[in-house]
C-alpha cells in the first residue's frame, strides 16, 4: 500500500520553536469547545485554505459540526495584496462574495479565519511560518476595516443589511501540524491579531 502520509509535511524544528514563542506570548491560545460553540452564530462562516495539507475543517468538526466553509486556495492569505505571492484580486472579491452568500444563507454574523501550517499554498509561494502568520494578521485587521465594509456593502446590496459584519464578530485561528518522536501533534489554536502587534509588529 502506497502512503499518502509521505506526502505530508510538519512544521520544522524551528517553525515548532517560533510557535512555542507565539504561545509565550499568548498570540496563540487554546480555547475550549465551549468557547468555539459560544463565539459562533449558527456555526459562523469560515474562511480557510483547502489545499489538504492539514484538513482544519475535519479537525474542527470535531468541535462543531455546523461549520460553512468558504475561500480559494490559501484562506486568508488571499486578502493579502502585496504580501502574498498568490494574490489575484479576483479571489479576494469571489471570497467576500462566498462570505457574503454564507452570511446570508446561514443567517449567521460570525466570520472564522483560518490559516494553517504546513500549507501547501504557502509553500508554494516560498512563504515562511513568520510571513504566513502575519498574513494573518493583516486579513483579520483588514477584516476589522476595509474589508468588513466591503462586505457589508455587499450584504446591504443584497438586501441584507441586519448580517454586518462587526469587528467583535471576527475571529482568526491557527492550525498546526508537528511531528515529535514520529507522532504527528495537529493544534488548533486562537491566533490573537492584538498580542501579535504587541509583540511582534515593528512600527
Ligand atoms: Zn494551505
Amino acid at each position: 500500500m502506497t502512503s499518502l502520509t509521505k506526502k505530508k509535511s510538519y512544521m520544522s524544528e524551528e517553525d515548532n520553536a517560533y510557535t512555542q514563542q507565539l504561545k509565550a506570548f499568548q498570540v496563540l491560545q487554546a480555547f475550549s469547545i465551549e468557547e468555539l460553540l459560544g463565539f459562533t452564530n449558527n456555526g459562523g462562516v469560515w474562511n480557510h485554505c483547502p489545499d489538504g495539507d492539514i484538513e482544519l475543517l475535519d479537525y474542527l468538526r470535531k468541535f462543531n459540526e455546523r461549520i460553512h466553509g468558504a475561500g480559494p486556495p490559501g484562506g486568508p492569505l488571499n486578502f493579502c495584496p502585496g504580501l502574498f505571492g498568490g494574490f489575484e484580486q479576483f479571489h479576494e472579491d469571489s471570497a467576500l462574495y462566498s462570505i457574503a452568500n454564507l452570511f446570508e444563507a446561514k443567517e449567521t454574523k460570525t466570520l472564522c479565519l483560518a490559516t494553517h501550517f504546513p500549507c501547501g499554498m504557502a509553500k508554494k509561494h516560498k512563504h515562511t511560518i513568520q510571513e504566513v502568520v502575519h498574513m494573518a494578521y493583516i486579513a483579520h485587521i483588514r477584516f476589522c476595516t476595509d474589508l468588513q465594509k466591503r462586505l457589508n456593502a455587499l450584504l446591504v446590496m443584497a438586501g441584507f443589511p441586519h448580517l454586518q459584519l462587526k469587528s467583535d464578530r471576527v475571529f482568526s485561528f491557527f492550525h498546526g501540524a508537528k511531528l515529535i518522536s514520529g507522532i504527528v501533534e495537529e493544534n488548533t489554536y486562537i491566533f490573537n491579531p492584538y498580542k501579535y502587534a504587541e509583540h511582534f509588529v515593528t512600527s
